[in-house]
């Protein structure tokens, strides 16, 4: 079963007197093991994509299901504890807790999820070590390059582990030696755990490295050859 299935969806902004239709009907799938680009220019609705492919944004119209569940039916807080259980979010942005060291960042979700403090520790100096981010384990963000705040944000976003990652420019605001650092971690996660993920860019080159390409044309998903 697909970890993601789009089947029409749509999705409009009240722009003046009418609408502007992002999102006119998108079809796709993601399967286990899958890394996807999601390429199209500024404005196209990639975001938007991400965010009801997140379950954090409802479509006007159309499906989103996640493992084949359809979430449409859902109530708020049934969508809520779906995304928490299979969905992660990686940002252009780290949005790490500032007053938390990384172990402490990564550890959270799991403490959020009831795990105990020992096991969510285990698990996260797990990842740390996994992306080797170990020996910065106990500094906080400030402390970290941004590549490492990256990698961070990346394990704790893993850190339930998750069967959709869903990223949003995550090397955006990198050199593109930080970046490659960044997108190798992610690969190798995506390789090692099965983990599915969309990952929206810029970078062509990026792109051309994963499993396949998506862009958004006229609201509509178009696979790239
Ligand atoms: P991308 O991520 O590809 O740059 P977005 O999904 O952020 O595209 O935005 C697509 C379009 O939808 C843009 O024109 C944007 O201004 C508009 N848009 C996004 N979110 C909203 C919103 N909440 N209200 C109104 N318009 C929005
Ligand atoms: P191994 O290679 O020892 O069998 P795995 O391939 O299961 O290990 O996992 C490699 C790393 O990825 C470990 O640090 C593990 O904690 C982590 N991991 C395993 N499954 C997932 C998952 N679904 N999502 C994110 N991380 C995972």
């Amino acid at each position: 079963i697909p970890v993601l299935t789009l089947s029409g969806v749509t999705r409009r902004y009240s722009e003046g007197d009418g609408f502007l239709e992002i999102l006119r009907g998108v079809n796709g799938q993601l399967w286990p093991g899958q890394a996807v680009a999601l390429v199209a220019p500024s404005g196209a609705g990639k975001s938007t994509l991400l965010h009801i492919a997140g379950l954090l944004e409802r479509p006007d119209g159309g499906a989103v299901a996640i493992d084949g569940w359809d979430a449409s039916g859902l109530d708020d807080r049934a969508r809520t504890a779906l995304r928490r259980d299979r969905i992660g979010f990686v940002y252009q942005f780290h949005h790490l807790l500032p007053e938390f060291t990384a172990l402490e960042n990564v550890m959270t979700p799991q403490l959020i999820a009831g795990l105990n403090k020992a096991e969510a520790r285990e698990r996260a100096m797990e990842l740390l070590d996994y992306l080797g981010l170990s020996p910065r384990a106990h500094h906080r963000p400030s402390e970290l390059s941004g590549g490492e705040q990256q990698r961070v944000a990346i394990a704790r976003a893993v850190a339930n582990a998750p069967a959709l990652l869903l990223a949003d420019e995550p090397t955006g605001n990198l050199d593109p030696e930080t970046a490659e650092k960044v997108f190798s971690a992610l690969m190798t996660l995506v390789r090692a755990t099965g983990l599915a993920a969309l990952i929206a860019t810029h970078n062509l080159e990026l792109a051309g490295r994963m499993d396949r390409r998506w862009t958004l044309r006229n609201g509509l998903l178009v696979e790239l050859e």
